[in-house]
């Protein structure tokens, strides 16, 4: 059955890269809500005032337009076989909506834990650095790149910080994610579909251990 593969973790646990290299070797399309409303602020349009406030903030976006953002997305026809969602579901509403999804779509879901102590997690955000070209994700303590604020691959174009990765917001994320979304883990454990990787290893270390927890699933 196809699936749908749920990378929960801490904000700074490192689902992006994951979900990055998930979509490279597995084919799957990675939708990243976050990334989807890092798009929407790019619109000006009113939709984009209202969610600006919240993503500064470090709050949840309302579950409503979430989901809807998040239903229509993975309609298309590019999720037929499944696809790989980075940053959602954050909250039980959310968990429950996706489950109606999942039978709808026809998919199966798996959740996979990047898990990571609280006192990395910190650093791991505050030195995160983006290419707004490719979207290669850096980090200037443990993963940096060749040249300081430039990209590898598009040596042109000069590294991005994301508006929220300031000390406040990350403060206002992290308690989000513990109040929030750690739930979910019991959700998905009750039903014996989460398995868990050790993110704080190297990502190939902790990308082998997710393609085995989805491709050793029925
Ligand atoms: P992320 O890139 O996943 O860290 O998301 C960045 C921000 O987007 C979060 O701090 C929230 O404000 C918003 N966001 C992303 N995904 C969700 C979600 N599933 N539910 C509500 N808000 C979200």
């Amino acid at each position: 059955m196809s699936k749908i593969i749920v990378l929960m973790g801490a904000p700074g646990a490192g689902k992006g890269t994951q979900a990055r290299l998930l979509q490279q070797r597995m084919g799957l399309p990675q939708i990243s809500t976050g990334d989807m409303f890092r798009a929407l602020l790019k619109t000006e349009t009113p939709l984009a005032g209202e969610v600006r406030p919240i993503l500064a903030s470090g709050q949840l976006v309302p579950d409503e337009l979430t989901i809807r953002i998040v239903r229509d997305r993975t309609g298309r026809e590019d999720c037929g076989e499944g696809y790989i969602l980075d940053g959602f579901p954050r909250t039980t509403v959310q968990a429950e909506m996706l489950e109606q999804i999942a039978s709808e779509q026809g998919h199966h879901v798996i959740a996979i834990l990047v898990d990571v102590p609280f006192d990395v997690l910190e650093k791991r955000l505050t030195g995160r650095r983006t290419c707004p070209v490719c979207g290669e994700i850096y980090n200037v303590y443990f993963k940096p790149p060749a040249r300081e604020g430039f990209c590898d691959v598009h040596p042109e174009v000069h590294l991005a910080q994301r508006a929220d990765d300031n000390a406040e917001t990350i403060k206002t994320r992290l308690m989000t994610y513990q109040r929030d979304t750690q739930p979910l883990l019991d959700y998905y454990d009750a039903t014996d579909r989460l398995r868990r990787a050790d993110g704080t290893r190297e990502p190939e270390a902790i990308y082998a251990d997710i393609e085995q927890a989805v491709t050793g699933e029925p």
